[in-house]
This record gives structure tokens, sequence and C-alpha cells, in this order.
């Protein structure tokens, strides 16, 4: 896949969890960050800022998506080895 080519999905599955990813106006966003990520009810959420330019947006996206397998991680680790639990 070429780079400049690559757009951002409505929705990324990891174990366990399906992402859905929104580029919304700022408006919608909580914060003042460029993007978030969030647990939901039905899985997960990240939000990119609809007005950072395409180059941005997937950093922001991967940047996000990182934080999202950390955190998928780890509740898959508590559930499995609770000695790690804090
Ligand atoms: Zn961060």
């Amino acid at each position: 896949m070429r780079l400049e080519r690559f757009e951002i999905p409505a929705v990324i599955e990891l174990p366990g969890v399906s992402i859905e990813v929104q580029v919304t106006e700022r408006k919608y966003m909580t914060g003042d960050a460029d993007g978030y990520w969030t647990y939901t009810s039905c899985g997960g959420l990240i939000r990119i800022a609809a007005d950072l330019p395409i180059r941005r947006q997937r950093y922001i996206l991967l940047h996000e998506l990182l934080h999202a397998i950390n955190d998928v991680m780890h509740v898959g680790l508590q559930e499995h080895h609770p000695v790690l639990k804090p």
C-alpha cells in the first residue's frame, strides 16, 4: 500500500475490542488535543480533528492506536495474570 493512498479507516479491529475511528470537527471533541482514544459501551473510539492535514491525521491515528493497544493489552494481561494488578 502506498502511503499517500492511505485513508483513515472507519473501524479497526483489535483482539477483544472493535475501535471506531471518527474524523470530526473539534466542537465534537473533548479537550484541545488533536485526537484522543477512549473506551465506549460498545468497544472503543478514536477521534481525530478534521482540520488537520492528512499526514498529521495519520500520525494522530497511529499515536492513539498505540494508546488503545496498550490499554487493551493491559486489560487482557490483568484478566489472565492477576499478579500484574496494582
Ligand atoms: Zn498520547
